[in-house]
Protein backbone atom coordinates (compact mmCIF):
# COMPACT_ATOMS: atom_id res chain seq x y z
CA UNK A 1 0.00 0.00 0.00
CA UNK A 2 1.54 3.49 -1.17
CA UNK A 3 1.53 6.37 1.09
CA UNK A 4 1.63 9.46 0.78
CA UNK A 5 5.32 10.53 1.03
CA UNK A 6 4.89 14.39 -1.28
CA UNK A 7 4.10 14.74 2.95
CA UNK A 8 7.82 14.67 3.98
CA UNK A 9 8.99 17.16 1.65
CA UNK A 10 9.69 20.77 3.33
CA UNK A 11 8.48 23.83 1.92
CA UNK A 12 10.78 26.50 -0.31
CA UNK A 13 10.21 28.87 2.46
CA UNK A 14 10.83 26.73 5.19
CA UNK A 15 14.33 25.88 3.71
CA UNK A 16 14.84 29.33 3.08
CA UNK A 17 15.07 29.24 7.18
CA UNK A 18 17.82 26.69 7.45
CA UNK A 19 21.14 27.94 8.32
CA UNK A 20 23.48 26.48 5.97
CA UNK A 21 20.89 28.43 3.36
CA UNK A 22 20.52 31.52 5.26
CA UNK A 23 24.44 31.77 4.67
CA UNK A 24 24.43 30.69 1.18
CA UNK A 25 21.64 33.29 -0.07
CA UNK A 26 23.96 35.85 1.81
CA UNK A 27 26.93 34.99 -0.73
CA UNK A 28 25.34 34.36 -3.98
CA UNK A 29 22.13 35.86 -5.93
CA UNK A 30 18.61 35.01 -3.72
CA UNK A 31 17.32 33.68 -7.69
CA UNK A 32 19.61 30.88 -7.80
CA UNK A 33 19.47 29.95 -4.64
CA UNK A 34 15.38 29.26 -4.84
CA UNK A 35 16.24 27.60 -7.98
CA UNK A 36 18.64 25.49 -6.70
CA UNK A 37 15.62 24.58 -4.16
CA UNK A 38 13.06 23.99 -6.54
CA UNK A 39 15.35 22.19 -8.53
CA UNK A 40 16.60 20.03 -5.84
CA UNK A 41 12.73 19.28 -4.28
CA UNK A 42 11.41 18.83 -8.08
CA UNK A 43 13.88 15.85 -8.63
CA UNK A 44 12.93 13.79 -5.26
CA UNK A 45 9.75 14.71 -6.21
CA UNK A 46 9.71 12.71 -9.66
CA UNK A 47 11.77 9.92 -7.70
CA UNK A 48 8.29 9.50 -5.40
CA UNK A 49 6.32 9.19 -8.53
CA UNK A 50 8.17 7.26 -10.25
CA UNK A 51 8.37 4.90 -7.12
CA UNK A 52 12.22 4.82 -6.73
CA UNK A 53 12.13 5.99 -3.09
CA UNK A 54 10.85 3.82 0.07
CA UNK A 55 9.89 6.15 3.02
CA UNK A 56 13.52 5.58 4.55
CA UNK A 57 15.12 6.13 1.34
CA UNK A 58 13.43 9.49 1.32
CA UNK A 59 14.85 10.60 4.54
CA UNK A 60 18.36 9.60 3.20
CA UNK A 61 17.55 12.50 0.50
CA UNK A 62 16.35 14.78 2.92
CA UNK A 63 18.86 14.40 4.79
CA UNK A 64 21.55 15.54 2.19
CA UNK A 65 18.92 17.97 0.62
CA UNK A 66 20.75 21.10 2.17
CA UNK A 67 24.08 19.97 1.14
CA UNK A 68 22.66 18.82 -2.80
CA UNK A 69 21.09 22.57 -2.76
CA UNK A 70 24.23 24.34 -1.86
CA UNK A 71 26.31 22.45 -4.21
CA UNK A 72 23.52 22.84 -7.42
CA UNK A 73 23.20 26.91 -6.73
CA UNK A 74 27.45 26.95 -6.22
CA UNK A 75 27.57 25.40 -9.29
CA UNK A 76 24.95 27.69 -11.12
CA UNK A 77 26.81 30.53 -9.54
CA UNK A 78 30.79 29.53 -10.69
CA UNK A 79 32.08 31.25 -13.37
CA UNK A 80 31.59 28.66 -17.11
CA UNK A 81 34.86 30.21 -18.53
CA UNK A 82 37.69 29.28 -16.31
CA UNK A 83 41.00 28.36 -15.82
CA UNK A 84 42.44 24.90 -16.46
CA UNK A 85 46.10 23.52 -16.54
CA UNK A 86 47.24 22.37 -19.98
CA UNK A 87 49.43 19.48 -19.30
CA UNK A 88 49.03 18.56 -22.90
CA UNK A 89 52.29 20.10 -24.28
CA UNK A 90 50.61 21.38 -26.91
CA UNK A 91 51.99 25.30 -26.58
CA UNK A 92 49.33 26.92 -29.01
CA UNK A 93 46.05 25.03 -28.16
CA UNK A 94 43.34 26.42 -29.70
CA UNK A 95 40.42 24.95 -27.81
CA UNK A 96 42.38 25.87 -24.49
CA UNK A 97 42.69 29.67 -25.67
CA UNK A 98 45.57 30.07 -27.56
CA UNK A 99 48.58 31.99 -26.67
CA UNK A 100 49.15 33.41 -22.60
CA UNK A 101 50.07 36.76 -22.46
CA UNK A 102 53.17 38.26 -20.11
CA UNK A 103 51.92 40.14 -16.84
CA UNK A 104 53.33 43.56 -18.39
CA UNK A 105 50.56 42.78 -21.01
CA UNK A 106 47.99 42.10 -18.73
CA UNK A 107 48.51 45.02 -16.74
CA UNK A 108 48.38 47.00 -19.65
CA UNK A 109 45.15 45.76 -20.56
CA UNK A 110 43.89 46.38 -16.86
CA UNK A 111 44.98 50.19 -17.13
CA UNK A 112 43.11 50.08 -20.09
CA UNK A 113 39.76 48.14 -18.75
CA UNK A 114 39.40 50.74 -15.83
CA UNK A 115 40.65 54.01 -17.21
CA UNK A 116 39.19 56.00 -19.89
CA UNK A 117 41.67 55.75 -22.93
CA UNK A 118 42.03 58.07 -26.35
CA UNK A 119 40.71 55.04 -28.46
CA UNK A 120 39.58 57.14 -31.02
CA UNK A 121 40.76 60.59 -29.71
CA UNK A 122 43.49 62.55 -30.86
CA UNK A 123 45.13 64.07 -28.09
CA UNK A 124 47.35 66.37 -30.09
CA UNK A 125 44.22 68.37 -32.25
CA UNK A 126 41.39 68.05 -29.15
CA UNK A 127 39.81 66.08 -31.77
CA UNK A 128 37.96 62.35 -32.78
CA UNK A 129 40.79 60.37 -33.71
CA UNK A 130 41.36 56.83 -35.25
CA UNK A 131 41.95 53.15 -33.09
CA UNK A 132 43.74 52.07 -35.92
CA UNK A 133 46.47 54.72 -35.86
CA UNK A 134 47.88 54.09 -32.32
CA UNK A 135 49.18 50.95 -33.64
CA UNK A 136 49.56 51.54 -36.94
CA UNK A 137 53.49 53.20 -36.25
CA UNK A 138 54.90 50.52 -34.15
CA UNK A 139 53.73 47.50 -36.48
CA UNK A 140 54.89 48.96 -39.65
CA UNK A 141 58.71 49.72 -37.08
CA UNK A 142 58.86 45.80 -36.12
CA UNK A 143 57.47 44.02 -39.53
CA UNK A 144 59.16 46.88 -42.22
CA UNK A 145 55.48 47.40 -43.56
CA UNK A 146 54.14 50.93 -44.96
CA UNK A 147 50.91 50.60 -43.38
CA UNK A 148 49.10 48.40 -40.91
CA UNK A 149 45.51 47.33 -39.92
CA UNK A 150 43.89 45.32 -37.09
CA UNK A 151 41.03 43.37 -36.97
CA UNK A 152 39.28 40.80 -34.76
CA UNK A 153 41.02 37.55 -35.70
CA UNK A 154 42.98 36.52 -39.10
CA UNK A 155 39.93 34.47 -40.55
CA UNK A 156 38.58 38.48 -40.31
CA UNK A 157 41.77 39.69 -42.25
CA UNK A 158 41.30 37.43 -44.96
CA UNK A 159 38.00 38.44 -45.71
CA UNK A 160 38.30 42.26 -45.51
CA UNK A 161 41.46 42.17 -47.40
CA UNK A 162 39.73 40.09 -49.97
CA UNK A 163 36.18 42.57 -50.16
CA UNK A 164 38.61 45.61 -50.09
CA UNK A 165 41.17 44.65 -53.19
CA UNK A 166 39.14 41.83 -55.38
CA UNK A 167 34.94 42.23 -54.87
CA UNK A 168 33.58 41.04 -58.08
CA UNK A 169 37.18 40.13 -59.80
CA UNK A 170 39.50 37.13 -59.67
CA UNK A 171 41.54 36.20 -57.21
CA UNK A 172 44.32 33.09 -58.47
CA UNK A 173 45.02 30.57 -55.83
CA UNK A 174 47.08 27.16 -56.37
CA UNK A 175 45.06 24.01 -55.71
CA UNK A 176 47.11 22.82 -53.22
CA UNK A 177 46.85 25.65 -50.64
CA UNK A 178 42.89 25.46 -50.20
CA UNK A 179 42.99 25.05 -47.02
CA UNK A 180 40.34 24.49 -44.17
CA UNK A 181 42.45 25.33 -40.78
CA UNK A 182 40.67 24.28 -37.65
CA UNK A 183 37.05 23.12 -39.00
CA UNK A 184 35.56 26.40 -39.69
CA UNK A 185 38.52 28.78 -41.91
CA UNK A 186 38.47 27.46 -45.43
CA UNK A 187 39.70 29.64 -48.36
CA UNK A 188 37.16 28.53 -50.74
CA UNK A 189 34.37 30.04 -48.84
CA UNK A 190 35.94 32.55 -47.19
CA UNK A 191 36.79 33.78 -50.69
CA UNK A 192 32.65 33.60 -51.74
CA UNK A 193 31.76 35.32 -48.55
CA UNK A 194 34.35 38.48 -49.68
CA UNK A 195 32.79 38.41 -52.97
CA UNK A 196 35.78 37.56 -54.97
CA UNK A 197 36.37 35.00 -57.60
CA UNK A 198 37.94 32.20 -57.00
CA UNK A 199 39.90 30.83 -59.79
CA UNK A 200 42.08 28.01 -58.89
CA UNK A 201 45.14 26.44 -60.79
CA UNK A 202 47.91 23.79 -60.81
CA UNK A 203 47.14 20.43 -59.25
CA UNK A 204 47.21 19.19 -55.11
CA UNK A 205 50.86 18.73 -55.26
CA UNK A 206 52.35 20.80 -58.08
CA UNK A 207 51.60 24.48 -59.49
CA UNK A 208 54.14 26.32 -61.34
CA UNK A 209 54.72 30.30 -62.22
CA UNK A 210 53.41 29.42 -65.69
CA UNK A 211 50.05 28.00 -63.95
CA UNK A 212 49.53 30.90 -62.40
CA UNK A 213 50.38 33.35 -65.59
CA UNK A 214 47.94 31.67 -68.21
CA UNK A 215 45.12 32.55 -65.36
CA UNK A 216 45.52 36.10 -65.53
CA UNK A 217 43.19 38.61 -67.26
CA UNK A 218 41.85 41.81 -67.00
CA UNK A 219 39.81 41.41 -64.60
CA UNK A 220 42.32 39.52 -62.12
CA UNK A 221 42.74 41.34 -58.99
CA UNK A 222 45.19 39.88 -56.87
CA UNK A 223 47.12 35.95 -56.15
CA UNK A 224 46.45 34.70 -53.43
CA UNK A 225 49.39 32.27 -50.93
CA UNK A 226 48.11 30.66 -48.58
CA UNK A 227 50.23 29.41 -46.03
CA UNK A 228 49.36 25.48 -45.56
CA UNK A 229 49.67 25.99 -41.87
CA UNK A 230 48.46 22.55 -40.40
CA UNK A 231 49.48 19.91 -42.92
CA UNK A 232 52.34 19.34 -45.65
CA UNK A 233 52.75 18.34 -48.72
CA UNK A 234 55.56 16.13 -48.94
CA UNK A 235 57.11 14.53 -52.05
CA UNK A 236 56.83 14.95 -55.59
CA UNK A 237 55.68 18.68 -54.89
CA UNK A 238 56.39 22.18 -55.93
CA UNK A 239 54.98 25.44 -55.02
CA UNK A 240 55.90 28.76 -56.10
CA UNK A 241 57.28 31.15 -53.37
CA UNK A 242 56.03 34.78 -53.02
CA UNK A 243 59.56 36.48 -54.39
CA UNK A 244 59.12 34.41 -58.12
CA UNK A 245 55.93 36.43 -58.36
CA UNK A 246 57.57 39.34 -59.00
CA UNK A 247 58.38 38.58 -62.59
CA UNK A 248 54.35 38.82 -63.12
CA UNK A 249 53.84 41.89 -61.20
CA UNK A 250 56.16 43.69 -63.79
CA UNK A 251 53.80 42.65 -66.47
CA UNK A 252 50.88 42.86 -64.87
CA UNK A 253 48.60 45.08 -62.50
CA UNK A 254 47.94 42.42 -60.07
CA UNK A 255 48.29 42.20 -55.82
CA UNK A 256 50.51 39.54 -54.26
CA UNK A 257 48.37 38.54 -51.28
CA UNK A 258 49.80 35.80 -48.76
CA UNK A 259 48.12 34.91 -45.31
CA UNK A 260 50.41 33.59 -43.29
CA UNK A 261 48.62 31.89 -40.67
CA UNK A 262 50.95 32.20 -38.10
CA UNK A 263 52.49 35.73 -38.11
CA UNK A 264 56.24 34.91 -36.68
CA UNK A 265 58.11 38.04 -36.54
CA UNK A 266 61.50 36.22 -35.50
CA UNK A 267 63.37 33.50 -37.27
CA UNK A 268 63.05 30.76 -34.83
CA UNK A 269 65.47 28.56 -36.86
CA UNK A 270 68.13 30.16 -34.93
CA UNK A 271 66.55 28.56 -31.90
CA UNK A 272 66.86 24.87 -33.77
CA UNK A 273 63.13 25.07 -34.71
CA UNK A 274 62.66 24.55 -38.41
CA UNK A 275 62.32 27.75 -40.58
CA UNK A 276 58.63 29.04 -40.65
CA UNK A 277 58.32 31.91 -42.81
CA UNK A 278 58.28 35.39 -40.90
CA UNK A 279 56.15 38.22 -42.19
CA UNK A 280 59.31 40.83 -42.29
CA UNK A 281 60.39 37.95 -45.10
CA UNK A 282 56.73 37.73 -46.85
CA UNK A 283 57.17 41.49 -47.45
CA UNK A 284 60.63 41.95 -48.32
CA UNK A 285 59.85 38.93 -50.97
CA UNK A 286 57.44 41.30 -52.92
CA UNK A 287 54.18 40.51 -50.44
CA UNK A 288 52.09 43.74 -50.96
CA UNK A 289 49.97 42.32 -48.66
CA UNK A 290 50.35 40.30 -45.68
CA UNK A 291 48.14 38.39 -42.75
CA UNK A 292 48.57 36.89 -40.00
CA UNK A 293 47.33 35.82 -36.37
CA UNK A 294 47.99 37.65 -32.80
CA UNK A 295 47.24 35.07 -31.01
CA UNK A 296 49.86 31.89 -32.71
CA UNK A 297 53.19 31.78 -32.87
CA UNK A 298 52.85 35.94 -31.85
CA UNK A 299 52.01 35.13 -28.73
CA UNK A 300 49.87 38.69 -28.16
CA UNK A 301 45.77 38.08 -27.98
CA UNK A 302 43.37 36.99 -30.90
CA UNK A 303 43.36 39.28 -33.74
CA UNK A 304 43.95 39.67 -37.34
CA UNK A 305 46.89 41.95 -38.34
CA UNK A 306 47.06 43.18 -41.77
CA UNK A 307 50.17 44.68 -43.22
CA UNK A 308 51.74 46.08 -46.48
CA UNK A 309 50.95 48.51 -49.28
CA UNK A 310 49.51 52.04 -47.95
CA UNK A 311 47.10 52.12 -50.77
CA UNK A 312 45.58 48.75 -50.36
CA UNK A 313 45.21 49.61 -46.60
CA UNK A 314 43.45 52.89 -47.11
CA UNK A 315 40.94 50.71 -48.76
CA UNK A 316 40.59 48.31 -46.27
CA UNK A 317 39.77 51.55 -43.67
CA UNK A 318 37.19 52.38 -45.64
CA UNK A 319 35.57 49.47 -46.14
CA UNK A 320 32.06 49.38 -44.26
CA UNK A 321 33.34 45.71 -43.20
CA UNK A 322 35.93 47.40 -40.93
CA UNK A 323 33.64 48.50 -38.18
CA UNK A 324 31.91 45.27 -38.25
CA UNK A 325 35.10 43.58 -38.03
CA UNK A 326 36.89 45.94 -35.61
CA UNK A 327 39.07 45.21 -32.44
CA UNK A 328 38.05 46.27 -28.46
CA UNK A 329 40.23 48.57 -26.99
CA UNK A 330 41.31 45.54 -24.64
CA UNK A 331 43.02 43.75 -27.73
CA UNK A 332 44.94 47.16 -29.08
CA UNK A 333 46.06 47.08 -25.62
CA UNK A 334 47.33 43.60 -25.24
CA UNK A 335 48.38 43.94 -28.91
CA UNK A 336 50.56 47.03 -28.36
CA UNK A 337 52.42 45.81 -25.33
CA UNK A 338 53.20 42.27 -27.21
CA UNK A 339 54.59 44.36 -30.11
CA UNK A 340 56.62 46.30 -28.00
CA UNK A 341 58.20 43.15 -26.48
CA UNK A 342 59.45 42.42 -30.46
CA UNK A 343 61.84 46.09 -29.81
CA UNK A 344 63.75 44.01 -28.06
CA UNK A 345 64.32 40.26 -29.44
CA UNK A 346 65.67 38.75 -26.20
CA UNK A 347 63.15 40.29 -24.67
CA UNK A 348 60.36 38.84 -27.02
CA UNK A 349 62.06 35.09 -26.05
CA UNK A 350 62.35 35.46 -22.56
CA UNK A 351 58.77 37.12 -21.95
CA UNK A 352 56.18 36.01 -24.44
CA UNK A 353 55.10 32.80 -23.12
CA UNK A 354 54.54 31.41 -26.39
CA UNK A 355 57.72 32.02 -26.97
CA UNK A 356 59.25 31.48 -24.19
CA UNK A 357 57.88 27.51 -24.31
CA UNK A 358 59.03 27.28 -27.54
CA UNK A 359 62.03 27.73 -27.30
CA UNK A 360 62.07 26.31 -23.28
CA UNK A 361 65.51 24.20 -23.08
CA UNK A 362 65.85 20.63 -22.53
CA UNK A 363 67.56 21.39 -19.19
CA UNK A 364 65.04 23.79 -18.16
CA UNK A 365 62.32 21.13 -18.85
CA UNK A 366 64.71 18.34 -17.25
CA UNK A 367 64.76 20.68 -14.15
CA UNK A 368 61.22 20.99 -14.01
CA UNK A 369 60.52 17.69 -14.34
CA UNK A 370 62.88 16.51 -11.52
CA UNK A 371 60.67 19.38 -9.03
CA UNK A 372 57.28 18.17 -9.53
CA UNK A 373 58.47 14.70 -9.38
CA UNK A 374 60.13 15.13 -6.19
CA UNK A 375 57.37 17.12 -4.60
CA UNK A 376 55.05 14.56 -5.51
CA UNK A 377 57.07 12.19 -4.12
CA UNK A 378 57.00 13.45 -0.66
CA UNK A 379 53.33 14.07 -0.61
CA UNK A 380 52.82 10.31 1.28
CA UNK A 381 48.77 11.38 0.78
CA UNK A 382 48.65 9.54 -2.75
CA UNK A 383 47.25 6.03 -3.68
CA UNK A 384 49.79 3.48 -3.51
CA UNK A 385 48.23 1.85 -6.54
CA UNK A 386 49.26 4.93 -8.66
CA UNK A 387 52.56 4.41 -10.54
CA UNK A 388 53.84 7.64 -11.64
CA UNK A 389 57.44 8.70 -13.11
CA UNK A 390 59.04 10.66 -15.57
CA UNK A 391 59.18 9.82 -18.90
CA UNK A 392 60.75 11.10 -21.94
CA UNK A 393 58.16 12.96 -25.33
CA UNK A 394 57.50 15.35 -27.49
CA UNK A 395 55.17 18.46 -27.54
CA UNK A 396 53.63 20.29 -30.26
CA UNK A 397 53.40 23.78 -31.08
CA UNK A 398 50.18 23.61 -32.25
CA UNK A 399 47.54 26.21 -33.46
CA UNK A 400 48.11 24.83 -36.88
CA UNK A 401 51.81 26.13 -36.48
CA UNK A 402 54.75 23.90 -37.64
CA UNK A 403 52.86 20.23 -37.91
CA UNK A 404 55.95 18.74 -38.23
CA UNK A 405 58.28 19.67 -35.41
CA UNK A 406 58.80 17.65 -32.53
CA UNK A 407 59.90 19.29 -29.53
CA UNK A 408 61.46 16.65 -27.38
CA UNK A 409 60.01 17.19 -23.43
CA UNK A 410 59.63 15.46 -20.42
CA UNK A 411 56.56 14.17 -18.79
CA UNK A 412 54.79 13.55 -15.80
CA UNK A 413 53.58 9.90 -16.71
CA UNK A 414 50.86 8.50 -14.67
CA UNK A 415 49.04 4.46 -14.71
CA UNK A 416 47.14 2.91 -11.74
CA UNK A 417 47.03 -0.91 -12.03
CA UNK A 418 43.56 -0.80 -10.86
CA UNK A 419 41.86 1.47 -13.00
CA UNK A 420 42.30 2.89 -16.80
CA UNK A 421 44.20 5.66 -17.83
CA UNK A 422 41.13 6.77 -19.72
CA UNK A 423 39.49 7.01 -15.84
CA UNK A 424 42.44 9.19 -14.54
CA UNK A 425 42.63 11.32 -17.58
CA UNK A 426 38.57 12.37 -17.27
CA UNK A 427 38.87 12.63 -13.22
CA UNK A 428 41.94 15.00 -13.80
CA UNK A 429 39.69 16.77 -16.30
CA UNK A 430 37.19 16.74 -13.74
CA UNK A 431 39.06 18.48 -10.87
CA UNK A 432 38.18 21.74 -9.99
CA UNK A 433 40.84 23.90 -11.68
CA UNK A 434 40.87 20.83 -14.88
CA UNK A 435 44.06 19.21 -15.63
CA UNK A 436 44.22 18.83 -19.36
CA UNK A 437 46.61 15.95 -19.91
CA UNK A 438 47.04 12.95 -22.62
CA UNK A 439 46.90 9.69 -22.96
CA UNK A 440 49.81 7.62 -24.58
CA UNK A 441 50.89 4.10 -24.26
CA UNK A 442 47.96 3.65 -21.79
CA UNK A 443 49.21 5.99 -19.53
CA UNK A 444 48.13 9.75 -18.52
CA UNK A 445 50.60 11.73 -19.68
CA UNK A 446 51.27 15.93 -17.88
CA UNK A 447 53.91 17.45 -19.99
CA UNK A 448 55.87 19.95 -18.40
CA UNK A 449 56.78 22.38 -20.97
CA UNK A 450 52.98 23.80 -20.89
CA UNK A 451 52.86 23.74 -16.94
CA UNK A 452 53.48 26.71 -14.88
CA UNK A 453 55.86 26.66 -12.42
CA UNK A 454 53.42 28.30 -10.28
CA UNK A 455 50.78 25.21 -10.60
CA UNK A 456 52.61 22.64 -9.24
CA UNK A 457 50.55 23.13 -6.24
CA UNK A 458 47.62 22.56 -8.30
CA UNK A 459 49.13 19.53 -10.03
CA UNK A 460 50.01 18.05 -6.00
CA UNK A 461 46.07 18.57 -4.97
CA UNK A 462 44.71 17.31 -8.58
CA UNK A 463 47.09 14.05 -7.81
CA UNK A 464 45.52 14.11 -4.23
CA UNK A 465 42.18 14.19 -5.40
CA UNK A 466 42.52 11.29 -8.26
CA UNK A 467 43.73 9.33 -5.57
CA UNK A 468 40.90 9.50 -3.35
CA UNK A 469 38.70 9.18 -6.32
CA UNK A 470 39.91 5.98 -7.30
CA UNK A 471 39.69 4.52 -3.48
CA UNK A 472 36.17 5.33 -3.62
CA UNK A 473 35.88 3.76 -6.85
C1 LIG B 1 45.07 30.04 -38.31
C2 LIG B 1 44.97 30.45 -39.73
C3 LIG B 1 43.90 31.24 -40.15
C4 LIG B 1 42.80 31.67 -39.22
O1 LIG B 1 43.30 32.54 -38.26
P1 LIG B 1 42.40 32.94 -36.98
O2 LIG B 1 43.22 33.98 -36.30
O3 LIG B 1 42.21 31.70 -36.21
O4 LIG B 1 41.13 33.49 -37.52
C5 LIG B 1 43.85 31.60 -41.48
N1 LIG B 1 44.80 31.21 -42.34
C6 LIG B 1 45.86 30.46 -41.97
C7 LIG B 1 46.89 30.06 -42.99
C8 LIG B 1 45.98 30.05 -40.65
O5 LIG B 1 47.02 29.29 -40.26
Amino acid sequence: MSENLYRFLPKVDEILEDKSIKELVEKLPRSLVIESIREELAFIRKKIKEGLVTREGLFTELASLVTNICLRASYKASYKLKKVINATGTIIHTNLGRSLLDEDVVEHIRLTACNYVNLEYDLESGRRGERYSLIESLICRITGAEAAMVVNNNAAAVLLTLSSIAKGREVIVSRGELVEIGGSFRIPEVMEESGAILVEVGTTNKTHLHDYERAINENSSAILKVHTSNYRILGFTSSVEVKEFSKLKEKYDIAIIEDLGSGVLIDLSKYGLEYEPTVQDSLSNGADLVTFSGDKLLGGPQAGIIVGKKEYISLMKKNPLTRALRVDKFTLAALEATFRLYLDEERAIEKIPTLKMLTMPMGDIEKRAEELFHQIEINDNLNSNLEIEVVDNYSEVGGGSMPLEELPTKCIAIRSNTHSSQKIERILRGYDIPIIGRIHRDRVYLDLRTIKREDYPIILDGLKYLSNRLEES
